[in-house]
């Protein structure tokens, strides 16, 4: 029986060498997207030069219901199977101080960042504890955990799912199910592009930017076997900007 992944917003930048990671580790990939469907076939076709398979799946995970159809749909597809691997990993940013950030800034960030989360997770709860086996990896950041100006909207977002990870962490501990975060601080992707480089680096005591494929790896090792007793935990990846 073929294992799967899914990694959402495996498009682009930390989800793509994820799930490319994730592929190198043996899982077939769901990689979902929401926009740009030319770079999720790039990701695929990495993951097919990783020997490995997958499926590209369309959904905004800000929408319970689209993410829910989609969901199901490739469940009605591949009735034996289940996703034993969830990575929440779509998210945006829209930065502006809080006297001025409008409220669809607010709103979008959330409902993109923390509803995602659990649009995407609850609805395969269930499946992983009828299996009792499962890895939930979800995408936080340096800004959720000490919060970072001209940014309220994701830094919420970010402590939201950090602490709802760790809630979730210990209603399903006994089904053999992890549930942890990572917190990356500064990567070099698209949503970094246009920051002050030199500048930021300044504060960084590693004295550069992450590569997405150092997110990948400590994603890799919360999602293989040997990290079974890893629960409730968010591991930094910020080259010692915050401990
Ligand atoms: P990125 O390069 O901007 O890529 C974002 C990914 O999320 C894309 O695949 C995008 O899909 C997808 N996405 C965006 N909105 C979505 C939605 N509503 N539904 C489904 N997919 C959606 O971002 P990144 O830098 O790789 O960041 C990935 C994650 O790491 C994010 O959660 C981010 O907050 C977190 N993070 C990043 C950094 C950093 O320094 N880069 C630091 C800390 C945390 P499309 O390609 O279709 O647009």
């Amino acid at each position: 029986m073929a294992k799967y992944a899914l990694v959402t917003g495996g498009s682009r930048g930390i989800g793509r060498a994820v799930a490319v990671r994730l592929a190198k580790a043996g899982y077939n990939i769901l990689i979902n997207y929401v926009s740009r469907i030319g770079e999720a076939e790039k990701t695929m076709a990495l993951i097919r030069e990783a020997g490995q398979d997958g499926e590209i799946l369309q959904f905004d995970v800000a929408s319970a219901e689209e993410t829910r159809k989609a969901l199901e749909g490739w469940q009605a597809r591949n009735p034996e199977e289940y996703i034993e691997v969830i990575v929440n990993n779509a998210g945006i940013r829209r930065d502006n101080i809080m006297a001025l950030m409008p409220e669809d800034d607010w709103n979008r960030v959330l409902q993109v960042s923390l509803g995602g989360f659990f649009n995407v997770t609850q609805p395969l709860l269930a499946p992983m504890m009828r299996r009792k086996y499962g890895r939930i990896i979800s995408m936080a950041s340096v800004s959720g955990l000490m919060g970072m100006q001209g940014q309220a909207n994701y830094s919420a977002a970010k402590a939201g799912i950090i602490s709802a990870s760790k809630a979730l962490a210990k209603e399903i501990a006994r089904k053999n199910i992890t549930v942890n975060c990572v917190a990356p601080g500064f990567i070099k992707t698209d949503m970094t592009e246009g920051l002050d480089e030199a500048t930021l680096c300044r504060n960084i005591p590693a004295g550069r930017f992450g590569t997405v494929e150092e997110v990948a790896d400590v994603v890799a090792f919360l999602a293989s076997p040997e990290a079974s007793y890893v629960t409730g935990n968010v591991i930094s990846i910020n080259g010692g900007l915050y401990t």
